[in-house]
């Protein structure tokens, strides 16, 4: 006799939440990810007590059909890809289907979804098993209530740190995607305390001010490139507004935040001598580029991912920094980069 089982979906479920849901940021991003992928131009964040009691998430976007309210809770069910082609094409921010099955099955989790046409759906799921599942009168979009994270994962509620800690992540994890997607309305609040809205009204520099302030916001200079691969747009502060960290240095590839220590470096070789010793820029770059380019397929979080063109790319983003620095007269043409 084997001694080889094969898990019940329930387990697995439980083993790759491990992976996907890290924290309560981790849940934020993965939600409204779901409701930036459905098109929505509104959506409103309620989180209590750092996450862990309560995460609510309204969006305006296309809602889930009924037919489809139960197979979304499996694993790898997801509506944006279909085969392989579409895997190395990526277009939307999710793709995995594994965010609602592992989100619900370390929570108590509310759906209310409705997609305009006809009743909408309610379920409820307690540690991954659906408890109810009933039609529901709800207007066109989704609204997901998550309480009492981590409740059946002792272990890992015992690793979460501080309220404010965890409100920190999750308020970054709105910033970034309120940075790259200026044509969407957020707000996120704490303990029904506001902590970020934007406008939707598509202005970059709006949604700058809303998170970094007026201080940063009133000494932007516009960076625009194009090769044939590339097309990069958006804003760096003055070299007098620096900041003692890189974190103020972002990245929107295709719509979608990521990390990369290379452009980082691009950035800030951009400015060369006018950065002092210890200081970093505050950059904001919007990337477009053939999907074909980028394989984001690297890790659960879709942070780091890989370009193809690199260094292409690198040198655009220096070049267009470096001459819009040139432009700007108010700098003493000796500390100009050559
Ligand atoms: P993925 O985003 O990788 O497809 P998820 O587990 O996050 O996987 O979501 C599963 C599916 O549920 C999605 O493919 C989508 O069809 C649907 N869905 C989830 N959230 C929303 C939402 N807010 N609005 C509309 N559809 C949603
Ligand atoms: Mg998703």
């Amino acid at each position: 006799m084997g001694k080889i089982v094969r898990l019940n979906e329930q387990l697995s479920n439980l083993i790759a939440a491990g992976e996907v849901v890290e924290r309560p940021a981790s849940v934020v991003k993965e939600l409204v990810e779901n409701a930036i992928d459905a098109n929505s131009t509104r959506i409103e964040v309620e989180v209590e007590e750092g996450g862990l009691s309560k995460i609510r998430i309204l969006d305006n976007g296309t809602g889930i059909a009924s037919d489809d309210c139960e197979v979304a809770f499996e694993r790898h069910a997801t509506s944006k890809i279909k085969n392989e082609r579409d895997l190395f094409r990526i277009k939307s921010l999710g793709f995995r289907g594994e965010a609602l099955p592992s989100i619900a099955s370390v929570s108590d989790f509310h759906l209310k979804t409705s997609t305009g046409d006809g009743p909408g759906t309610y379920v409820h799921l307690q540690a991954g098993s659906i408890k109810e599942k009933t039609a529901a009168n709800s207007r066109k979009g989704t609204e997901i209530t998550v309480n009492n994270l981590f409740f059946n994962t002792p272990a890992r509620l015992k690793y979460m740190k501080t309220v404010h800690t965890e409100l920190g992540n999750i308020t970054d994890v709105i910033n970034r995607l309120a940075m790259a997607h200026p044509t969407i309305a957020f707000k996120l609040t704490h303990n029904e305390k506001q902590v970020l809205a934007t406008s939707g009204n598509g202005d970059l520099r709006q949604v700058i001010a809303a998170i970094y302030g007026m201080q940063v916001a009133k000494n932007l200079l516009p960076i625009k490139a194009e090769s044939i691969d590339f097309s990069i747009s958006g804003w760096i502060a003055k070299p007098e507004v620096t900041r003692a960290s890189r974190n103020y240095m972002s990245t929107i590839v295709n719509g979608r935040y990521i990390r990369n220590y290379q452009i980082m470096r691009a950035v800030q070789e951009g400015f060369h001598t006018l950065l002092p010793i210890g200081r970093y820029p505050i950059a904001l770059l919007h990337i477009e580029m053939d999907p074909l380019l980028i394989d984001v397929n690297v890790h659960p979080s879709k942070l780091e991912v890989r370009l193809s063109k690199e260094k292409e790319l690198t040198a655009l983003i220096q070049e267009a920094i470096k001459a819009e620095l040139k432009k700007t007269t108010l700098i003493p043409s000796a500390a100009l980069p050559r």
